[in-house]
């Protein structure tokens, strides 16, 4: 049986076109891949992952012209270079002035894709790209003045190499890409590039989803993570799935237009264990929690964009001090104070204070393993930094239970013959 003989597009009430089961998958079995139409390597990843495979060694070869892009090989490079191409030269004119966003590399490529592949590719099965929704009528001028600016950027980077439709297609195209576009990361979750997936961008969204999206190099791979049977739609989840349903649709409101209706979204079973509030012999008043919640999703916010310009001891402290203000009203186990914790050990570990990250990362695994769903990338993303921390910091045993739980969510999401579930084993046997 070919790998989409268990599956159609079909039209799902109220939410248009999307993708339904043909017959049963148990769980970890995989519904579909699906190649990318086109894609593009961060920029910090470079040197790191090859450009054309996204293969993840050492001693990668450079581009002998712009010296930026790697490759595993020659065949990588000649098969990158329609792509690259794109880039090398202007790369070496601009020198340091070189910044497009990865918006508009990607979109650069999927216009020179269009050029040199006119004809429905093996992408696009079920979806090809010139049916993308781009909900441009819903935008705002804000949205819309951000899609301008990467207009400019594209005109400006890429003139030399790319034939363009006029500003009106353009708009069209960037405003797809926003709402159509994936990025790809890696097992612990680090963003590795951006890409194009039409057979993907089929699915519909429910914050109980059906089934996980991962990657196998450039390859996205879709595997149910709960029992489907025949006539089930499938659907994958858009989002992060550990903030209360207020918040989850605030971002699917803001990012794709729409609510959801799922049977969470319903029911919001897990929002009161999400807001846990501290039990009190003086419980907080309606209005302390109510104000506490708006303070929390400000910092949230406020801490993203630190993130660009703050120091990381600067980030550590804006950290700890909101931790310990909501701590006055929130448990521990509140997703609030855990996106603070998780953005702590993300600093810690980058400033390679693995004991700091540890500290974290303790907190934060118990409360994650139950608001996010059974088998979430976001739950083995963790117990896998944990493991390894445990293991670099010689707590073999701890290390060992924690890397055996990451492996037993990625044998259902990425696939039991996973090269990163093999790498896993390997650090276990160390
Ligand atoms: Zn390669
Ligand atoms: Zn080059
Ligand atoms: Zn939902």
């Amino acid at each position: 049986m070919g790998p989409h003989d268990g599956i159609e597009r079909f039209t799902s009430p109220g939410k248009g076109r999307g993708m339904r089961a043909l017959r049963d998958f148990r769980l970890g079995e995989l519904l579909f891949t699906c190649p990318a139409y086109t894609c593009v390597l961060t920029v910090n990843e470079r040197s790191n992952q090859c450009d054309h495979c996204f293969a993840r060694k050492e001693g990668l070869s450079k581009c002998g012209k712009c010296k930026q892009a790697f490759y595993c090989n020659v065949d990588c490079q000649k098969g990158d270079w329609p792509m690259h191409k794109l880039e090398c030269s202007s790369m070496c004119t601009y020198g340091q002035n070189w910044n497009p966003s990865e918006t508009v590399r990607l979109t650069a490529r999927i216009l020179a894709k269009q050029k040199l592949h006119p004809e429905r590719t093996s992408s696009e099965r079920f979806l090809t790209v010139k049916e993308f929704e781009s909900h441009l009528d819903k935008l705002d001028n804000e949205k819309k003045e951000l899609i301008q600016t990467d207009i400019a950027a594209l005109h400006h980077f890429y003139s030399k190499n790319l034939h363009y439709a006029d500003n009106a297609a353009l708009e069209v195209l960037f405003a797809q890409v926003n709402c159509n576009g994936f990025t790809i990361e890696d097992e612990e979750l680090s963003h590795l590039g951006s890409a194009i997936f039409p057979d993907v961008a089929l699915m519909n969204h429910s914050c109980c989803p059906n089934v996980i999206v991962t990657y196998k190099g450039t390859v996205a791979e879709i595997r149910a993570v709960q029992e489907i049977t025949a006539g089930d739609e499938i659907f994958t989840s858009y989002i992060d799935l550990l903030y209360p349903t207020e918040d989850r649709n605030d971002r699917l409101k803001d990012s794709y237009f729409f609510t959801c209706d799922c049977k969470e979204c319903t029911t919001k079973q897990k929002d009161p264990a999400k807001l846990e509030i501290r039990k009190l012999s003086e419980p907080p008043s309606p209005k302390t929690i109510r104000d506490m919640v708006k303070y929390a999703r400000n910092v949230v916010e406020e801490f993203r964009r630190a993130k660009h310009y703050k120091t990381p001891s600067e980030l550590l402290e804006m950290c700890e001090l909101s931790i310990e203000k909501m701590g006055a009203v929130f448990e521990e186990s509140n997703v609030y104070m855990l996106h603070m914790m998780y953005q702590s050990m993300g600093v810690c570990l980058y400033q390679q204070d693995w004991d700091g990250a540890l500290k974290y990362g303790q907190k934060i695994i118990k409360p994650y393993s139950k608001h996010y769903p059974p088998y979430s990338l976001n739950v083995a993303s963790m117990w896998l930094k944990l493991g390894r921390l445990y293991m670099g910091l010689e707590k073999k045993s701890a290390g060992i239970k924690a890397l055996k739980k990451a492996i037993a969510i990625m044998e259902i999401a990425h696939g039991a013959d996973h090269h990163y579930i093999a790498e896993v084993k390997k650090e276990l046997e160390q």
